[in-house]
């Protein structure tokens, strides 16, 4: 996202929407693919000889699970990307770079389909023996009843 310092007037904020190309953000295509553009809303400033932004980022990247190897869908919020760059007379300003280190900073290493607390993995279901087996030793508790009972 590049800013042009004619945008923005003195000892004000601007506020600054964009939609950028994903490209930039150099996923990994095994790992990760974005499926929306990354939009950007931004507050920017300029002081003392600096400019700061602040505001927040969205991206929908399809995963995949880790567990299941299903891909899912996030759409990934930086709620409060803040950036502040040294002017040095330039007449423009590119925050792209820091835009990419705040969104692959919410990336999990490790995706999981059921993160957003809702989906319930099929991992999970299948890797969850714990209650046939336990019915399985019902069967034999009752022939050990069974067993007791005509010594009455
Ligand atoms: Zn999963």
């Amino acid at each position: 996202m590049k800013i042009h310092l004619r945008q923005i007037p003195q000892d004000t904020t601007v506020h600054l929407t964009d939609e950028l190309d994903p490209a930039f953000l150099e996923l990994d295509p095994e790992e990760a693919t974005a499926i929306t553009p990354v939009h950007c809303a931004l507050d920017v400033g300029v002081s003392g000889g600096g400019l700061f932004a602040t505001g927040r980022i969205t991206v929908g990247i399809r995963l995949t699970c880790v567990k299941c190897l299903n891909e899912f869908d996030t759409t990934f919020v930086v709620p409060d990307f803040a950036a502040q760059v040294e002017l040095d007379g330039r007449e423009s300003v590119d925050l792209t770079p820091e835009i990419r280190e705040d969104i692959l900073l919410v990336l999990p290493t490790h995706p999981r389909c059921d993160a957003d607390g809702r989906t319930k993995c099929p991992a999970t279901f299948r890797s969850a023996p714990a209650a046939p087996l336990t019915e399985e030793v019902e069967p034999s508790t009752w022939s050990a009843l069974d067993q007791i009972k005509p010594k009455k």
